[in-house]
């Protein structure tokens, strides 16, 4: 069988050999390079298994590499790891309107690196075309992506396809916050007719069919300013 191939970008020398050392440990054969344009040159060439890119980088940043990356014929599924300076919680909404599967901080331990490496290989995508069917289960509530079925306890919720989409995304990462663009992005993708608030009128029918309180939330939480939740309380 052949090797799975990564791909790593990064432009501090350092970092990109650490990192390629590791991951040629773990069995892939590595493709480095230093620059965004040179990023973008590679994933129109091949298909990888997995992309580690860095956010700040010369020519291109992290961001703009990682949307071409979705919008890619060859790998717009591929899981990608971003590798970010800044702790701030806003990072993980940017990548996730990006389009990055996971986030680690610099400086990182080769540990960490390689464990979310192998996490993010053996789970499926993380959008609301979970082909792999796994269940998620948070509190009373089911979902069941293969069977496109919420439940709440036995009972089952009736939702429209957006709205299934919307819940799934959210309650398949609780307590991490998704932009009401990164919800347009995900869940409406190519529709460019939806506004924002189109998903806050989308977010309130959804409450008002699994909310036990309409008035006060426990499951979908609004962040102030920036987009919504799933509690993980
Ligand atoms: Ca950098």
């Amino acid at each position: 069988m052949e090797a799975p191939n990564a791909l790593v970008v990064e432009d501090e020398p350092h970092i990109r050999e650490l990192v390629t050392l590791h991951l040629t440990l773990e069995g892939f054969r590595v493709t480095g390079c230093a620059d965004g344009e040179q990023a973008l040159k590679m994933v129109a060439a091949q298909t990888f298994h997995v992309v580690i890119l860095d956010l700040m980088l010369p020519k291109l940043d992290g961001m703009t590499v990682c949307h071409a990356i979705r919008r890619s014929p060859l790998n717009a599924d591929t899981p990608i790891l971003m590798l970010t300076a800044r702790r701030e919680e806003s990072d993980k909404v940017l990548g996730l309107e990006s389009g990055a599967d996971d986030y680690l901080t610099k400086p990182f331990g080769v540990r960490e690196f390689v464990a979310r490496v192998r996490a993010l290989l053996r789970r499926p995508r993380q959008s609301q075309t979970d082909g792999a069917g796994n269940v998620i289960v948070v509190g009373d509530l089911r979902i069941d992506p293969a069977k496109r079925q919420a439940l709440i306890g036995e009972n089952v919720i009736e939702l429209t396809p957006h709205e299934f989409d919307v819940l799934s995304l959210l309650a398949s990462r609780p307590g991490i916050v998704f932009s009401r663009q990164a919800l347009l992005s995900q869940v409406w993708r190519e529709d460019t007719h939806v506004t924002e608030r189109s998903v806050d009128t989308l977010i309130k029918r959804l409450r008002q069919k699994i909310e036990p309180h309409g008035d006060s939330p426990a499951r979908i939480l609004t962040v102030w300013g920036t987009g919504y939740k799933f509690s993980d309380a």
